[in-house]
């Protein structure tokens, strides 16, 4: 059983059964599963992407530059983590939303301390705004987060139930891993685990990510005990 994990939630998750925006059934349905979890006493850091209304990389030109538009992205996130915030109390998990960008109006700040406080007494983390500066994604903001608060494990919740040599949704025979190195993941470029940045950081501090289908009942909570599903990257 790990005692702290980094769940990683797309946005694209988020928005379930929609084609964009957020399916609150689904995020209900996420907030009971990570209360099982932490009712199993692990501690939960949460960073939600934002993929569901803005990726920066895509909506760059036009007359928008690349930062403005990873600002955006970054606002996208924070919308979902505010979101998702509600939902989870409402669902009973004691839950706090921390900004990695200024909105003292919405969010408390993220600052380490504080998140270490909420963590140790239990209290989800959900972490709007990334890592607070453009060019990177929430893969990269996640592993940076993962690595700051010391968990354990990095829990990357995908549609398919793990790393594939080829896109499953495109190849019948594609065969899935039930581990992988991040040298293998790194290496062939077929593999798509995380964008590159976050692989590199987890394999310098090898934290294992963990990668597995989100809409899978338990799989959180068998992931963050430790369980092989899905397949681990280490
Ligand atoms: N973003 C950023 N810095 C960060 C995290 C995110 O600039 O540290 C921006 C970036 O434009 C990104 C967008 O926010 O495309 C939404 O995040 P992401 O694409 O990772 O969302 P996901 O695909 O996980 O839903």
């Amino acid at each position: 059983m790990y005692k702290r994990i980094l769940l990683k939630l797309s946005g694209e998750q988020l928005s379930g059964k929609y084609e964009g925006g957020i399916d609150p059934e689904f995020a209900a349905w996420v907030a009971n599963e990570v209360k099982k979890v932490a009712d199993n006493g692990t501690q939960v850091v949460i960073m939600v992407g934002g993929g569901n209304m803005v990726r920066g990389a895509e909506i760059a030109g036009h007359g928008i530059k690349r930062v403005t538009a990873d600002h955006m992205g970054m606002l996208s996130t924070m919308i979902n983590a505010l979101a998702l915030t509600d939902i989870f109390e409402e669902q009973g998990v004691k839950t706090r939303c921390l900004s990695a960008i200024f909105a003292t109006q919405v969010a408390e700040p993220f600052v380490h301390r504080l998140a270490n406080k909420h963590l140790e007494k239990g209290r989800v983390v959900i972490v709007g705004g990334g890592s607070g500066r453009p060019y990177v994604t929430t893969d990269t903001a996640a592993l940076i987060l993962a690595l700051e608060l010391d968990c354990e494990a990095v829990l990357k919740a995908t549609k398919v139930d793990g790393v594939f040599d080829k896109d499953p949704a495109l190849h019948a025979d594609a065969v899935k891993f039930d581990t992988l190195t991040y040298q293998e993941a790194v290496a062939d470029g077929a593999i798509k685990v995380m964008d590159k940045s976050a692989l590199a950081m987890a394999m310098e501090h090898s934290i294992p990510t963990v990668v597995f289908q989100a809409d899978v009942e338990g799989a959180i909570a068998r992931a963050a005990a430790g369980e092989n599903i899905g397949t681990t990257v280490r």
